[in-house]
Parts: C-alpha cells; structure tokens; sequence
C-alpha cells in the first residue's frame, strides 16, 4: 500500500521517511518535479539503492548542500515527532 507508483511522488509532496533522490531534468518547474518516493527510515534521505549511486553524483558542493538541508528538515521533523 505504501509503495509509490513508478514516476514517484511530487517533490513538493515528499515527507520525511521518503526518499528524496531527484528524479527531474534540467529546466522542470518546481511543481513538476519529482522524487523517488521510496518509504526511508526517517533519519535518511534516500534509499538504499540512491544512497549507493549518491556517492558517485553531482559535485562534493551539491551533495552537501542537499545533505545540509535534508538533514535539517529531518532534525525538525524528528523534534516533533519524538524524543527517545
Ligand atoms: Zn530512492
């Protein structure tokens, strides 16, 4: 039931505990991008198999910017979620 259909989930649309590997092309609106979509555990942000090809994507400056601001939105999630 979770499974998200193969074009996956509007970017807009992603939530924590979906991966957010990118899925557009250059020159795509905002509204029209999508992601994976793969349900995640909350504390990552892609999926095993685009965590594997993350490594060799985009430049170190891209990948950390993305990071930076995944980790974050996680963190703020996190806090409203649950505290262990
Ligand atoms: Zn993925």
């Amino acid at each position: 039931m979770s499974e998200p259909d193969p074009a996956g989930v509007r970017f807009l649309d992603r939530r924590a505990g979906q991966c957010a590997w990118p899925l557009w092309g250059e020159d795509v609106p905002l509204g029209d991008k999508r992601c994976c979509g793969r349900s995640i555990p909350l504390e990552r942000s892609y999926c095993a198999q685009h965590r594997a090809r993350g490594t060799s994507r985009g430049t170190p400056s891209e990948r950390a910017a993305d990071q930076t601001l995944l980790t974050r939105a996680a963190k703020d999630t996190l806090s409203c979620v649950s505290e262990k």
